[in-house]
């Protein structure tokens, strides 16, 4: 139903970062490398977002605009399985309902595309189309039938900088992948997606910050972590400089950045916001996240535990280092 999927909008698409974070994040569940995200006018007058994943099949493509259509939940015990980043099935729905959209897309198997517009919520047009492997939408005139939503956009400079930090964040937690960002046609950023999560800090906030950082790799019965910390006190002040992700998501974590800034008392003082790039897999079923689109705390069961095993990996890590 049209109304619903217009009212449902506003949970998940509250301004163009959120589109943007919606279709990268499909994007990456669909096994891309290499993701392009093009912006004009902070993504109000275009989003264009280009991927190399699996495609959706002709016959599958007006099923992905309907809600609750999702192709990643099997059972209803998958939705506590927080590894896949998309589940409610709700993101396109949603979007083409206060958008203008055309989807292009092809699977490996098909020798040829699809090309879908919907406006609105309503399927315009499906035609078949040349094109490769992969899928490309374009969302264009976001809230242009909701006009109260469209007023409470922030400026075009605003808007466009939610999305870099969006994709900062989207291509720090994903160095496997390429990320490409242009914004009003100039390149803004383009990640190697060689798999190197240094690469991948170095290329967006450049050398400098990668000057003495602290590597992590540690394994044991409660949490996996890879990454590092920083102790460049020049950065400290910079928030952007805390990226904590945890079963591919980005989260919020005020327990972990109290661990690291423990750790660092009486080696390294610190006066502000510790630096870290941490990717951390635990088991989904030991932590809880706060599933709403934009909160992104999450709670561990056994969160003293988890503190104090961090803090002393850092610590120790961090001697080691000093020696
Ligand atoms: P969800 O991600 O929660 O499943 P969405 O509304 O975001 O729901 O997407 C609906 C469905 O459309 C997905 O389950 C997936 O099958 C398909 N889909 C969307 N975007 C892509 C993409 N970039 N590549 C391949 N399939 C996609
Ligand atoms: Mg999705």
């Amino acid at each position: 139903d049209l109304t619903i999927n217009k009212i449902a909008a506003g949970e998940v698409v509250e301004r163009p970062s959120s589109v943007v974070k919606e279709l990268v994040e499909n994007s990456i569940d669909a096994g891309s490398t290499k993701v392009i995200v093009e912006i004009i006018d902070g993504g109000k007058k275009l989003i264009r977002i280009t991927d190399n994943g699996c495609g959706i099949a002709s016959s599958e493509v007006d099923k992905s605009f309907l809600r609750h259509a999702t192709s990643k939940i099997e059972k209803i015990d998958d939705l506590y399985d927080l590894y896949s980043l998309g589940f409610r099935g709700e993101a396109l729905a949603s979007i083409s309902a206060v958008s203008k959209l055309e989807m292009i897309t092809k699977t490996k198997e098909e020798s040829i595309g699809t090309k879908v517009i919907v406006e609105g919520g309503k399927i315009i047009s499906k035609e078949p189309v040349g094109c490769s492997n992969g899928t490309t939408i374009i969302i264009k005139d976001i809230f242009f039938n909701t006009p109260a939503r469209q007023k409470f956009l922030k400026s075009n400079h605003a808007e466009t900088i939610n999305i870099s930090d969006l994709i900062n964040k989207l291509a720090i937690g994903n160095p496997n992948i390429q990320f490409k960002y242009i914004n009003n046609n100039k390149p803004m950023l383009n990640t190697p997606g060689d798999n190197r999560l240094i690469s991948a800090i170095r290329s967006i906030y450049g050398k400098d910050v990668c000057e003495n950082l602290v590597k992590l790799k540690y394994k044991s019965d409660n949490f996996e972590i890879k990454g590092y910390v920083g102790d460049n006190n020049v950065y400290r002040s910079n928030k952007n400089l805390q990226h904590i992700y945890i079963n591919n998501r980005f989260v919020k974590s005020k327990i972990i950045l109290d661990a690291i800034n423990e750790a660092y008392k009486g080696i390294i003082p610190i006066n502000k916001h510790a630096v870290c790039f941490l990717d951390i897999k635990i088991n989904p079923g030991s932590i809880d996240v706060n599933i709403h689109p934009t909160k992104l705390e999450v709670k561990f069961e056994n969160e003293k535990e988890v503190y104090i095993e961090l803090r002393d990996l850092i610590r120790r890590t961090l001697l080691n280092n000093h020696l």
